[in-house]
């Protein structure tokens, strides 16, 4: 094989998880390379609602990605948080938890930063990797043209799409730990507030939600999710417009409203209480980790924290020489110990409410007392 296609770490999809793994390697002196199979900017179906450990993880990665993000791109930032049940609303005070930014920019930010810091990084776009195999001491990737590449770690960062983590660990999709959300943009929303998200919750789609999210352009991103273990009768694609059409209060905010765009949607692999994300040579992270947490539907963060805690482990193994699972544990238990208690908690919770659907009108009750909310705020975020 050509030394071009022979590399010390190869990660497989650039969104939020493989971007932040390859720019947490831009003083490495590792040979990295990036396998994206679309071309970017992209798409990416999302609620585009960026929470503080995105913010975080990029600081960490490099305290001025994080000023540059809000000088070049569309944020807004969120202060306020609105739970709307049977109408009534609820209100959190978030301020400085995140932002919202569509992931087409996003996503194209932190591509582009790989791109210009990244000299050790050679980045394959239009490159599905569909095939890897697990030698002793390295793995064999083979892209959709037959091209093969080496490399002595590889870290899958694929989203939802997991059939190559399901190749190495051997293990099978499981449908009761995925959720579906639907999102199209809309504009002319009435009464939308600048700075608050809403969260609407009705009975039959317990815990999952409906989203409305102003965006920097006056737009907002409006969508749904739910638990996919659920059975409903609607079609996915209709599950948005009936909630709207049928809801006394959301018809008349979506009166003068146009849909701009499509309505898209996509799996939401949520976590639960065990990780399963690393083995001999590898290491899992983002969505295809099924990192995304249970109660919010956001992974944007976690999926970047986890790319920079994979690379880290990675680097460590590699320069030791011992790439097996007895060293790539160690990015499992960084990512427990930072992440698995709220994730537990979360997962708890959901399986609480899917199971006692009233637990969630009572904890919404208890939240308009100031007091009971701090204390399921500190809770919830701690
Ligand atoms: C409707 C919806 C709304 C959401 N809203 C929010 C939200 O508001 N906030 C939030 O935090 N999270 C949200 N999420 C979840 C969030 O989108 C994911 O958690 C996040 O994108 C995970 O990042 P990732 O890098 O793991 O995967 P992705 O962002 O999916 O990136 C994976 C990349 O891998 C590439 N790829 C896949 N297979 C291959 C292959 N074989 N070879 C090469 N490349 C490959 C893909 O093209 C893609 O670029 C939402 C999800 C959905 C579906």
């Amino acid at each position: 094989m050509n030394s071009d296609k022979y590399f010390d770490i190869a990660i497989i999809g650039a969104g939020p998880a493989g971007c932040s793994a390859a720019l947490t390697l831009q003083k490495s002196k590792l040979k990295v390379a990036l396998f994206e199979k679309k071309e970017f900017p992209r798409e990416k179906i999302c609620g585009d609602g960026l929470d503080d450990r995105c913010i975080n993880t990029l600081r960490a990665i490099n305290p001025n990605y994080v000023d540059e993000l809000l000088a070049t791109q569309k944020c807004s930032a969120i202060e306020n948080m609105r739970f709307y049940y049977k109408n009534k609303p609820c209100d959190i005070n978030i301020k400085n938890v995140g932002y919202t930014c569509k992931r087409y920019d996003f996503d194209n930010f932190l591509f582009s930063l790989v791109k210009r810091d990244c000299q050790n990084v050679t980045v394959f776009q239009n490159t599905k990797i569909c095939s890897v195999q697990n030698e002793i001491c390295a793995v064999l990737l083979e892209d959709t043209n037959q091209v093969r590449y080496q490399a002595k770690m590889v870290l899958v960062c694929t989203g939802a799409s997991s059939f190559l983590a399901r190749k190495l660990t051997g293990k099978p999709f499981e449908k009761e730990k995925m959720g579906f959300a639907v999102r199209a943009y809309y504009k002319g929303v009435r009464d939308l507030q600048g700075k608050t998200i809403e969260l609407h919750y009705k009975k039959e789609y317990f815990p999952g939600y409906l989203w409305i999210f102003p965006m920097a352009d006056g737009i907002a991103n409006v969508g749904v999710g739910w638990h996919l273990g659920q059975k409903h009768n609607e079609r996915f694609q209709d599950v948005l417009t009936n909630w709207i059409k049928n809801d006394d209060m959301l018809r008349l905010r979506f009166a003068d409203a146009e849909q701009v765009g499509l309505m898209q949607g996509g799996l939401i692999p949520y976590s639960t209480k065990h990780f399963d994300c690393y083995g001999d040579n590898y290491c899992i992270c983002g969505d295809t980790a099924n990192l995304i947490d249970p109660i919010s539907g956001g992974g944007i963060g976690t999926a970047m924290l986890s790319g920079h805690f994979a690379v880290q482990i990675a680097e460590k193994a590699i320069t030791a020489g011992d790439c097996s699972a007895n060293m790539t544990k160690g990015y499992s238990e960084k990512l427990c110990q930072r992440v698995q208690s709220e994730i537990k908690k979360r997962y708890s919770l959901q399986q609480s409410i899917i199971k006692h659907r009233w637990l969630l009108g009572l904890i919404l009750f208890m939240g308009r007392q100031a007091l009971i909310m701090q204390r399921i705020k500190k809770w919830y975020y701690k």
